[in-house]
């Protein structure tokens, strides 16, 4: 068991292409991000793995209003009860079936993205549902974490991440890192995306988590390269 004093861990859920992270520490959780539809049975496989029951679960924090990302909110929210906070801008962009789910990062990615796009007339748009909105540099101390929001756009519009006490950063798609720590493929917004940039780096975090690929370390965030570079791991 946990005691109050220590740093919360991250455990990481990969489902398909997307990181889902659970945030434990002596005060609950914090389901980061609940992935793709149909992710709910490998994110309570996950968190029993890792010794989190669903009444542990305090908040479904979910960072953007991409479909791989908030799709299993409802599934997850029906695992544990807790309530699905994002931004403001997040169930906006999830409305519009283009913009659920933006070109991808991968070439697995993009052929999902293609059955998606030509099957979603077929399919009820499930958009994402929140009971409690986060802004920036909110305080999560209410759900059990020392830690913060931090709002983080480029990527997407109302994208949010969490900073803990620890250091350690959630940033969501504003970086992925499938060869090494890049811009996402997709921008919705490129000045945005470098303030967003730049504001994580001033945060000087000791481990930064991203929605696609492996974690890396704070001081790789000094060299980000351009999205292209990412395709590297699957022509090596
Ligand atoms: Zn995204
Ligand atoms: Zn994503």
């Amino acid at each position: 068991m946990a005691t109050p004093d220590e740093p919360a861990t991250i455990h990481r859920i990969r489902v398909g292409e997307t990181n889902c992270y659970l945030v434990r520490s002596a005060g609950g959780t914090i389901l980061v991000d609940p992935g793709p539809p149909g992710s709910a049975p490998a994110i309570a496989a996950g968190a029993a793995a890792a010794g989190v029951a669903p009444g542990d679960v305090r908040l479904i924090l979910v960072t953007h209003g991409h479909l791989d990302h908030y799709g299993a909110a409802g599934d997850a929210q029906a695992w544990c009860g807790a309530s699905i906070a994002a931004h403001p801008l997040a169930p906006g962009l999830s409305r519009d079936r283009r913009n659920a789910l933006p070109p991808a990062q991968t070439l697995r990615g993009s052929l999902v993205r293609w059955a998606y796009l030509l099957l979603a007339p077929l399919l009820p748009l499930r958009p994402l549902e929140v009971g409690v909105f986060l802004e920036d540099d909110e305080d999560l101390s209410a759900y059990g974490l020392k830690g913060r929001t931090v709002e983080l756009p480029g990527h997407a519009p109302g994208s949010l991440g969490i900073v803990t006490a620890r250091g350690d950063a959630l940033v969501g798609d504003l970086l992925v890192n499938y060869a090494v720590p890049s811009q996402p493929l997709y921008l919705s917004d490129r000045d945005a995306w470098q303030a967003s940039y730049e504001r994580l780096r001033s945060l000087e975090p000791r481990r930064v988590y991203v929605g696609h690929g492996e974690p890396f370390a704070g001081q790789a965030l000094a060299r980000i390269y351009p999205g292209r570079y990412q395709f590297r791991w699957w022509v090596r």
